[in-house]
């Protein structure tokens, strides 16, 4: 019935799996992106009315978040805590020297907010798809459905593209369909094996999802387990592995992308961020660190060692390298197969993200929605978090709030209830900083 609530209680043991278990229950199959983990609140000073809160309460308030009531925003806009965290010690690994961490707060105020951006990520269950088909005399590369991972996995699943094209022995003018971050990837990838590229496209940045993206290097939000095949595993350990690698070597300014720390904050001690064992050597130096370790109101925190994006100084970047290479844009919007037929390449990559639903008919494709909250830049913030439904990175064009992932959710406009819990979740996390 429209309207009813409903409330589901995920019990166990420590260390059953709780936490993994509803990160991938509830969203995906019971219809509910946010749920609160018991620990999480009780026992703290929370957000919620700045009473210490019993678990027969916390089972309420849980209640509520999950048919969806946004938790009561407790007094945005105040700025109680001092505005410094005493230096934590982070142990080191294996005999290294002990070295003081220092973690600035955010200010999390609805005064601070300097907008509010949505995105509809490209998901398809059994993950993205690259592979290579006949059209008419072209060949026709598919590149799309990345999820919630595009920026991740871009430099990737490009080259597996271009391997197909290698493979194909077609030669000539290569035409790229889309200007999001695959695309653009893409091209390059073309462009350095002697491609002459043409990008044609609907948008460009900064009028893409890729824009809107956080963007950590993490493979999140990309396929369901029930649904992975073999195969796909293996494209995916093989894009993953190269888009690393790829990364790696644009650290810098110049391409807005940085290593930073990001701690996950948990109290499940199994709990794992990553959770593709097969890339865990992908995010070098983690540990788990314990309540006396770090300064935030949850038992464990999981800090490792993440690269992340500026996407609006890296895509610039890239259309720039893309020029400088003697690509071509050309401003075009596909509505069916046919019309490719008509492009006078003969090879041609589909990187529409999205729009491949409607273009190849691709019913697999379902728009997974987030909404960015940004507040004011804070260039002492130096570290990033990821919590149950919230995560927060901080950027030189302000610290992003995330996060919602409402599936089969098709509005770029923003949810004020959404932002509620975002902006109410990350000061409870903030103001109760050690
Ligand atoms: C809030 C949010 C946070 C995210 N955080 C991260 C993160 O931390 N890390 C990460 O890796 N990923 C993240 N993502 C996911 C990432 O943004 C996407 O996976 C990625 O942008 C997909 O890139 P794309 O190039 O396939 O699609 P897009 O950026 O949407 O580009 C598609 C291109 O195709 C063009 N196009 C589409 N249809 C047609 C047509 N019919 N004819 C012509 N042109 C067409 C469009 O105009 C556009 O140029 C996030 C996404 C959101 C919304």
């Amino acid at each position: 019935m429209p309207g009813e609530k409903k409330i589901i209680i995920i019990a166990g043991p420590n260390g059953a799996g709780k936490t993994t278990f509803a990160r991938e229950f509830l969203p995906r199959e019971a219809g509910c992106p946010d749920f609160i983990e018991v620990h999480s609140i009780e026992g703290q000073g929370t957000a919620l009315d700045n009473h210490r809160v019993s678990r027969r309460n916390m089972l309420r308030t849980a209640g509520l978040a999950l048919a969806g009531t946004v938790i009561a925003p407790a007094a945005l806009g105040q700025r109680k805590r001092s505005q410094h965290s005493p230096p934590y010690t982070v142990d080191p690994v294996l005999g290294s020297k002990k070295r003081p961490r220092r973690f600035a707060p955010v200010n999390v105020a609805r005064e601070r907010v300097i907008r509010t951006v949505v995105g509809l990520r490209p998901f398809r269950q059994s993950g993205f798809v690259v592979r290579a088909e006949s059209l008419g005399d072209k060949l026709l590369v598919h590149n799309y459905g990345h999820g919630g991972a595009g920026m991740t996995l871009s430099w990737g699943t490009a080259q597996l593209a271009a391997d197909l094209i290698s493979e194909s022995g077609k030669s000539g003018p290569a035409a790229v369909i889309g200007c999001g971050v695959i695309g653009l990837s893409t091209a390059r990838t073309l462009q350095r094996r002697g491609f002459a590229v043409t990008i044609y496209a609907k948008s460009l940045p900064p009028e893409t999802t890729s824009n809107i993206s956080g963007a950590s290097w993490s493979p999140t939000s990309i396929v369901e387990t029930a649904h992975r095949t073999s195969t796909w595993d293996a494209q995916f350990e093989r894009a993953a592995r190269i888009a690393h690698r790829a990364y790696q070597l644009l650290i810098g300014d110049e391409y807005g992308v940085r290593w930073r720390e990001q701690y996950y904050l948990t109290d499940d001690e199994d709990d794992d961020p990553v959770g593709f064992g097969e890339i865990r050597d992908l995010f070098p130096d983690w540990r788990r660190l314990d309540k006396r370790e770090h300064p935030f109101p949850t038992r464990y925190a999981v800090v490792e060692n993440l690269m992340f994006i500026e996407p609006s100084i890296y895509l610039n970047t890239l259309l720039r390298d893309f020029y400088i290479a003697g690509g071509r844009i050309r401003n075009a919007f596909f509505m069916e197969p046919g019309q490719l037929g008509g492009l006078s390449e003969r090879i041609v990559v589909n990187c529409t993200g999205l729009g491949a639903r409607e273009l190849f008919g691709d019913r697999e494709l379902t728009p997974v929605k987030g909404q960015l909250t940004v507040l004011l830049p804070q260039p002492e913030v130096d570290y990033a978090i990821v919590t149950q439904g919230l995560y927060m990175f901080p950027r030189k064009d302000g610290i992003m709030l995330g996060g919602t992932f409402e599936r089969g959710v098709e509005t770029l406009t923003p949810n004020p209830e959404a932002e509620e819990r975002i902006l109410s979740g990350h000061q409870r996390i903030f103001s109760t900083m050690k």
